[in-house]
């Protein structure tokens, strides 16, 4: 008897990549795990606990029985909450039906993108790009174009590219200021003139601020969609309190949409996720109300951040070779290691072989001259990690 041939997996699950990101970070963790002292700049994440007061109003909800279903787009006081947020901040006029959460940015992200881009649609994509969204695009059927902009131009694109890639199957623009893996800021001026862009095609944009808090040197965070009316009809805001507040585990992020798409957003998420996990998001209310205690621990984490972002940048500019750009936000940095002859993937594996240095390559975020180190770990390893990048680039013909 024959049997029909039958394919195990969908060309959903066929289609899509492991986060290398997580991978990386898994590896360094086991061989650290294993006794190897491994010098790790893979991590995602602040290597900060969350802030007590946020813990205790979650274990607070958690003693008065607030361990049910909520809210599909979140208990009621965290989106009022997150509405006033916006509008103190940014000027911004949300009203709660327009604020949703989900658990996780991440997830805030893919919904945004499968609430607009329909099969076929082609959304646009700057590199270097977080990991997550060309998989997003593609798991929405959607087709991401990407365009490339290095540490020539401060990694960000310019309203002639970004005129230059739009057709009319354009739909979306993704937008990530500060960026993950760069750290690039775009100034309120550059930020306007892609906006300005996108409008005039009609094309929307999905705007990833979840680094919108870790900003340094006094630069500014910019919200696009608070540019005006047109400007907020058209974007998505997606942010969280995974990096700002260290609450990576407890998977919240957040959406501001207009109407129409958050609705959209709620329905989607009604299917497919229900709410974020109810307790966690008292711990999140805590962390907007209690603003002083919030501004008190973000500082202290984000001097730390600032002292290590230094010292890693002038160490790594330092290395012959080597260049790299003082970042204006978030925790990475983002070196182009181009001078050595290697493409990053490569490069990544030998210096974890031969100096037990785990970073992630350049080619993950569709940038192979490069290599990203987070700073979200101590000095100590920093300034072990130099030692040996040091040693390691030196040894390489150029
Ligand atoms: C960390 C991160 C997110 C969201 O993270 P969650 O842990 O899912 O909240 C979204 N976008 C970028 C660029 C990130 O680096």
């Amino acid at each position: 008897m024959s049997s029909p041939s039958v394919q195990l997996l969908s060309s959903w699950a066929s289609n899509v990549s492991p986060s290398p990101t997580l991978a990386v970070d898994a590896k360094a963790k086991a061989m650290a795990a294993a006794g190897e002292d491994v010098a790790g700049f893979g991590a995602g994440e602040p290597d900060f606990d969350t802030p007590e007061f946020i813990k205790e109003a979650a274990i607070a909800a958690l003693r008065a029985g607030r361990t049910k279903y909520a809210p599909t787009p979140g208990i009621e006081e965290l989106r009022k909450a997150l509405a006033e947020k916006y509008r103190a901040e940014y000027g911004l006029a949300v009203e709660p039906a327009q604020v949703i959460v989900s658990p996780g940015g991440k997830f805030s992200c893919y919904l945004a993108i499968l609430a607009v881009c329909s099969p076929g649609d082609e959304v646009i994509v700057p590199a270097p790009y977080w990991v997550s969204y060309p998989e997003m695009v593609k798991l929405a059927g959607g087709v991401p174009k990407f365009l490339f902009a290095g540490d020539d131009t401060g990694f960000k694109i310019t309203p002639d590219q970004l005129e230059g890639a739009i057709t009319p199957k354009t739909r979306l623009l993704v937008l990530n200021s500060p960026s993950n893996p760069t750290g690039a800021i775009y100034s309120r001026g550059e930020m306007e003139r892609l906006v300005e862009v996108a409008l005039r095609h009609g094309i929307k944009i999905m705007s990833d601020e979840i680094y919108e808090h870790l900003v340094y040197d006094g630069g500014e965070h910019v919200c696009p969609a608070a540019f005006g009316k047109e400007a907020a009809e058209a974007i998505i805001t997606v942010s969280g309190f995974s990096k700002t507040y260290s609450m990576t585990g407890w998977r919240l992020g957040t959406t501001v949409a207009p109407k129409a798409i958050a609705k959209a957003i709620v329905d989607l998420q009604s299917q497919t996720s229900s709410n974020a996990t109810t307790f966690a998001q008292y711990g999140a209310l805590a962390a907007l109300r209690e603003k002083e205690q919030a501004q008190a621990a973000l500082a202290t984490m984000m001097e730390a951040f600032d002292r290590r972002r230094r010292y890693l940048q002038a160490g790594l500019e330092a290395i012959p070779g080597m260049r790299c750009l003082l970042p204006g936000g978030a925790f990475y940095v983002f070196p182009n290691i181009s001078a050595f002859g290697l493409d990053s993937s490569t490069f990544a594996a030998r210096v974890l072989e031969q100096e037990k240095v785990a970073l992630v390559p350049g080619v993950a975020f569709g940038a192979d001259d490069y290599v990203r180190l987070s700073y979200a770990t101590s000095d100590a390893v920093i300034e072990k990690g130099l030692q040996r990048l040091t040693r390691f680039c030196g040894g390489l013909d150029r």
